[in-house]
């Protein structure tokens, strides 16, 4: 029988609750047949799920006391109600369903899973998520949560996978791996793909094998002791945050005419649920930047904007909360970029060294996909172009002119030479 009581899980320290009976999971791989899911390029979401699948299938089985099942081993079309009724069927113990995400904006980047928002459904969702969501932010992507969705109803679980299995008390996940559709996450899938997947198959097996204290004896795993940090199980149904975050601050710190920017300071704050990312935008909210990730620590983060030459540029700031709702700052002026203001190669060298210190300063670590896009925005073209190679070419340019000057020399002696012979002839 599924066990409710949370004595069932992670209780291994003790060693006095190990059950008798084999833990029953099954994997489900996202989409399949018709359902292709994602697609980015050449990525197909259907294959890359199944691939992972089988994957975290192989190595979950080699430990002891879990019987391992898979909704689909190929590529076949499954209703998420036929997906659902195996678990049930097998009288399963959790639901784990694989995915790669995307978004409408292509603005989105990292991993979260979805899970029930009934209270115990919930808190056991909530205990498995936190450890997975430990071992792939561990590996660099960026940290969007641990949510739940409902209809409009704000009654049933809005995916459909979690609202069939929470009809069956079945405690269920949805793992979005990581975007197909943002450069952030391209380091984590895009080349050696198939090598991703093992380590994403391996990193969700091994966040299995934690959370009910499995030990394979062929590699000598033991996680019988692992502690599974339990989260209370909340009193009523966990609803998601619907108002956006009430705090949105711009203050300008300062202009720095010399080097070619302004600095600011960005306040943000909402009262139900951490934020995730800030932008900012130069164009009356136009156009915005892309999503940099916010400081949850302080509750604020500094950014620059470059100067623009003969421009003034009205700057606002935009924070994110953990469900991409969003609130706008104020305006706030800056000056342009004084005319007589040049940057030098060496300025623009300082700019990438500060920005780079700033980033690695509020995001912990930094990947380098991410600073080179950073800086792209964050340097204007006029400084850009101020590289290496425009003293090449202007050293190139001067030794041209000067043996210009040479051969303009010598042909003037020659021909002077030239005129008083006719002369004498
Ligand atoms: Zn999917």
């Amino acid at each position: 029988m599924i066990c409710f009581v949370p004595v069932c899980t992670g209780v291994h320290n003790d060693g006095e609750d190990m059950r008798e009976e084999n833990y029953v999971v099954v994997i489900d791989p996202g989409h399949g047949g018709e359902n292709l899911g994602a697609e980015y390029e050449t990525f197909v979401e259907k294959e890359m799920t199944l691939k992972l699948a089988r994957a975290m299938y192989e190595r979950l089985s080699g430990f002891d006391g879990i019987e391992v099942y898979m909704t689909r081993t190929e590529d076949q079309d499954l209703t998420l109600k036929e997906r659902v009724e195996i678990a049930e069927e097998l009288d399963a113990d959790f639901f784990f369903c694989l995915h790669f995400n995307m978004s409408v904006n292509h603005d989105l980047y990292g991993a979260e899973t979805w899970i029930s928002s009934k209270p115990e459904l919930y808190a056991k969702g909530y205990d498995f998520s936190h450890i997975i969501m430990e071992s792939l932010t561990d590996l660099g992507l960026f940290d969007r949560g641990i949510k739940t969705k409902l209809k409009k109803n704000e009654k049933d679980d809005y995916y459909g996978i979690i609202r069939e299995a929470t009809a069956v008390n079945i405690p269920s996940v949805i793992i979005e791996h990581c975007h197909l559709d943002h450069h952030n996450d391209y380091p984590y899938y895009h080349d050696n793909t198939d090598q991703w997947l093992k380590q994403y198959g391996e990193l969700d097996a091994l966040a299995v094998a934690k959370y009910f204290g499995l030990s394979n004896p062929t590699t000598g795993e033991d996680f019988s002791q692992y502690q599974v940090e339990h989260i209370e199980i909340p009193e009523s149904q966990v609803k998601p945050d619907k108002t956006d975050p009430e705090t949105s601050i711009l203050a300008l710190q300062q202009v720095n005419q010399e080097e070619g920017y302004a600095e600011f300071l960005l306040e943000g704050k909402d009262q139900q649920c951490p934020l995730l990312y800030y932008a900012y935008s130069t164009d009356l909210g136009e156009t915005v930047s892309e999503r940099f990730p916010w400081d949850k620590e302080t509750n604020q983060v500094s950014f620059r904007v470059p100067l623009v030459e003969g421009k003034e540029q009205q700057i606002s700031g935009v924070v994110y909360n953990l469900y991409d709702r969003f609130t706008v700052s104020n305006e706030v002026t800056i000056p342009a970029l004084s005319v007589q203001q040049v940057l030098s190669d060496e300025v623009v060298g300082d700019l990438n060294a500060s920005d780079h210190q700033m980033l690695t300063e509020e995001n912990g670590d930094t990947s380098d996909t991410f600073t080179q896009t950073y800086q792209e925005i964050a340097i204007p073209n006029e400084a850009k172009s101020g590289t290496g190679n425009d003293w090449f070419l202007f050293i190139l340019l001067a030794l041209c002119v000067l043996v210009l000057l040479i051969v303009a020399t010598f042909t003037g002696i020659y021909v002077t030479k030239n005129k008083k012979r006719r002369k004498r002839k």
